[in-house]
């Protein structure tokens, strides 16, 4: 049996874009993993009567559940509970038991500041202690407690969160493990999802090898596939039911046999996972010009506590390439700054300069203005250079406005630099 939900996302900041939207993926997936199908995400600002609107709309889909996110803070912009409360029919009541335990968390979070007059807090916060008949509390993580809402006949089950990531996400897991919620989920299917990544492959390529599968595999059509292009790779993510185990390790197969080189990862891992791991032990720079750092950014995200991340240097100017990475000034005179040569000469001069033994350099032209017709914007430039090794250099034409061309130089990087790690013998 289906499951059904759907996600209601609140708050005038998200639907005007200003803060981006982090709780309608991240419980879309929490719902993937449960098995229960999301059919919907919506989103309204703090309107009582759109927020409304949304939950009949939804209930008339007939989703079994409905999970909103923010409007649960004390101002009188938060509105979700007494609307999730005039939806279903339910009194609002003040939860005594509820009210001191609020009362308890602002008392800690002000102890030790001057002037506050706790009485005035308490009283803006009584709104938070105000909860539908018949509802569960779940604990607040922050100051605002969530609500978990069971069926008003043949309605949907009803989770209400607070709208800020970190409360949200611990108290999800609380939800869950409501009886409410659980009955709204109890006969929902398994299904498992998978992830394989490709760089180097048009999407075009990849339609070829799947329309191949279609045609060959047993049991293709229990795999519910979806491709996208991301930050340059090809993200290839498969959803299916137990019995279709088969049919997809066969797809798995196929793609291995057709696209053994772009094929780099089937379990879900990104380069940047498989990158951090390889440069376990190392000593790592970066000399970076048109992507401004965002390679070391990248590699650091992922270093953590450890040590392999030395240090990188932004070099826009031909006097900071010359002065702070050693890069032969003749050299930017014959071949220009956005050349292989110069790329070489960046990554060899990183490595120097840190002490390091990996060294990736990047130079290349992001735009907008300041291409050539030899050079137009877009091309860029890599020297990945690896000490007691030959550097290798490498110059592409990448498509896009700025941002892309350096998320992609980024990714491209990554990929040269994990290539030549790969490719060096065990110890
Ligand atoms: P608070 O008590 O903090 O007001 P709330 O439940 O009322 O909690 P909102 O007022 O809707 O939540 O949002 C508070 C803040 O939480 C927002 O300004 C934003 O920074 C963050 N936030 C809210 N919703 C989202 C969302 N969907 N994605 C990412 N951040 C969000
Ligand atoms: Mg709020």
């Amino acid at each position: 049996m289906t499951v059904r939900a759907a996600i209601v996302v609140t708050g005038t900041e998200v639907l005007t874009g200003r803060i981006q939207d982090l709780n309608g993926p991240w419980l879309a997936d929490r719902l993937l993993e449960l098995g229960v199908e999301l059919a919907y995400v919506t989103q309204c600002g703090d309107r009582a009567d759109d927020i409304e609107a949304q939950l009949r709309f939804l209930a008339d889909q007939g989703v079994d559940l409905i999970i909103t996110s923010g409007g649960l803070g004390p101002t009188a912009d938060d509105l979700t509970v007494a609307t999730v409360a005039r939806f279903a029919g339910r009194e609002l009541l003040l939860d005594g038991p509820l009210e001191v335990r609020i009362a308890e968390i602002l008392r800690t979070l002000m102890a030790g500041r001057d002037g506050v007059d706790f009485e005035a807090v308490m009283a803006a916060n009584r709104k938070q202690a105000m909860v539908p008949a018949g509802a569960e509390i779940l604990d607040p993580v922050g100051t605002a407690p969530g609500i978990v809402l069971s069926p008003t006949g043949d309605g949907p089950t009803v989770v209400v969160l607070p709208g800020p990531p970190r409360e949200l996400q611990p108290m999800w897991s609380r939800a869950v493990e409501t009886l409410a919620v659980q009955q709204a989920i109890s006969g929902r299917t398994e299904y498992r999802q998978e992830t394989v990544r490709m760089f180097g492959l048009a999407e075009s390529g990849l339609a070829d090898t799947l329309r191949e599968a279609e045609s060959r595999i047993d049991g293709f059509s229990g795999l519910e596939i979806t491709t996208c292009l991301r930050r340059g790779e090809l993200e290839i993510v498969t959803r299916y039911e137990p019995p279709a185990a088969g049919a997809y390790a066969a797809l798995i197969d196929l793609l291995r046999d057709r696209h053994r080189t772009e094929l780099f990862s089937t379990d879900g891992a990104l380069v940047d996972d498989q990158v951090a791991a390889l440069l376990a032990g190392r000593r790592f720079a970066t000399a970076e010009s048109c992507t401004a750092g965002l390679l070391a950014a990248r590699i650091a995200d992922r270093a953590g506590s450890s040590a392999y991340l030395v240090g990188g240097v932004v070099s826009y100017s031909n006097e900071a390439k010359v002065e702070l990475l050693g890069v032969d000034a003749a050299l930017i005179d014959e071949h220009g700054a956005v050349s292989e040569p110069v790329a070489r000469a960046m990554a060899e001069g990183a490595l120097a300069r840190f002490d390091a033994d990996t060294a990736v350099g990047i130079t290349g032209i992001a735009g907008p203005g300041g291409g050539s017709a030899e050079k137009p914007v877009g091309t860029v430039c890599f020297g990945v250079a690896l000490s007691g090794r030959p550097t290798l250099v490498r110059t592409l034409r990448l498509p896009g406005d700025r941002s892309d061309v350096r998320e992609r130089s980024t990714t491209v990087a990554m990929h040269m630099l994990r290539n030549e790690l790969l490719s060096l013998p065990p110890d």
